[in-house]
């Protein structure tokens, strides 16, 4: 398949150095677009300049949610080098959440390919203060025009990119989770572990409430007992109990992720002890009382690593390592960060440089 290219007339006004950047709200000249017909497969692969997109209000994809993403990050660094994390992991995935979704599969290296024309054009959005990163927003919608639900037989994939700061309006400042008892958001069988649109959707009420109530994120418990740790909004947990790198198995409700699988290999590689296993709320709870508990944090592409200070669950509060930054947790945030934007070196082979 040929990968067709055509330049803006009009680049914008990009975000003044210096300028907070919030998360996702600066979008980048051009885009990535391939359309997929049921008979001819996956065609008409271009960049194109960013614009809107018209779709008939019978799409599928606004009915019956069939959808998945991505999200992955490119940094540069001194030397204007330009270094995407893992971005094989994320087309991987992908592909796995589009198994499940009834979405036709894409050509891993023929995407990955496209990325890396698109971020060579959009090379000077990509921010370099600390802590910024240019995100990647691989998507695929159904986009046959026809109510009744039935998988749909044509698709768009698309990626759009946005220069990025912290995920947090606090930046790195520890976060306060509440333990949601009553809210599920995936179970086993269901759609948990794959990154379909449809799972914010359903985790959007806990969330609101939880954040009017002045917390940062949701805590998950699993749907059937609401005992087991599962993860928070867009993260992975782990704890440090008594020594043990503790983070809940992947029993099918829990999203695989990349950041998650790379605090495992580099704690592994470092000589932590990591487990992968269930992880009830009690014990978490009864190791903060006796105090065993000795760090918490979330990882994920957006925020990274988050450490987390404050836990509530049944209306108790549990603050975690007086409410500040654990000492694994800051370790895993500096190398892996290191890692990304060339401060630290890449034994594993993680970083792609364009
Ligand atoms: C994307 C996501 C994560 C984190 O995955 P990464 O690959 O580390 O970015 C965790 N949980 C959920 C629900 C997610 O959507």
């Amino acid at each position: 398949m040929e990968l067709q290219i055509i330049k803006t007339q009009h680049p914008k006004q990009k975000p003044a150095a210096g300028e907070p950047l919030g998360f996702g709200k600066y979008f980048t000249d051009h885009m990535f677009t391939m359309r997929y017909t049921a008979g001819q497969g996956w065609h008409d692969a271009k960049i194109e300049p960013y614009a809107p997109v018209a779709f008939d209000l019978a799409t599928t994809v606004f009915h019956y949610a069939q959808g998945i993403f991505e999200g992955l990050k490119a940094f540069k660094n001194e030397q204007g080098e330009v270094r995407v994390f893992r971005p094989e992991e994320n087309f991987k995935r992908m592909n796995r959440s589009a198994d499940r979704m009834c979405i036709p599969r894409i050509d891993e290296q023929f995407v990955l390919n496209g990325l890396f024309e698109l971020l060579k054009l959009e090379k000077d959005w990509i921010p370099t203060a600390p802590g910024t990163a240019l995100y990647i927003r691989p998507s695929i919608i159904a986009t046959k025009v026809a109510l009744g639900v039935h998988a749909s037989n044509e698709y768009l994939f698309f990626i759009i990119l946005s220069p990025v700061g912290s995920y947090y309006a606090h930046g790195l400042a520890p976060t306060r989770l509440l333990v949601e008892d009553y809210y599920t958001r995936a179970t086993v069988g269901g759609t948990g572990e794959s990154k379909c649109i449809a799972n914010y959707a359903v985790s959007l009420k806990a969330g609101e409430e939880a954040e009017k109530k002045g917390f940062d994120q949701v805590l998950w418990l699993d749907a059937n007992e609401k005992k087991y740790v599962e993860e928070v909004g867009s993260m992975n947990m782990f704890f440090v109990i008594g020594g043990e790198v503790v983070t809940p198995a992947l029993v099918g409700s829990i999203l695989p992720g990349i950041t998650r699988k790379s605090c495992i290999e580099l704690l592994q590689a470092n000589g932590y002890k990591v487990s992968e296993r269930r992880v009830s709320i009690d014990e978490v709870i009864a190791a903060q009382k006796n105090g065993t508990l000795d760090e918490a944090f979330g990882t994920g592409t957006a925020a990274v690593i988050s450490p987390v200070g404050m836990m509530e669950y049944k209306g108790q509060d549990y603050v975690v390592n007086g409410g500040e930054m654990g000492k694994i947790t800051k370790w895993l945030y500096d190398t892996i960060t290191g890692i990304q934007t060339g401060k630290l070196p890449d034994p594993h082979g993680w970083v792609v440089k364009l």
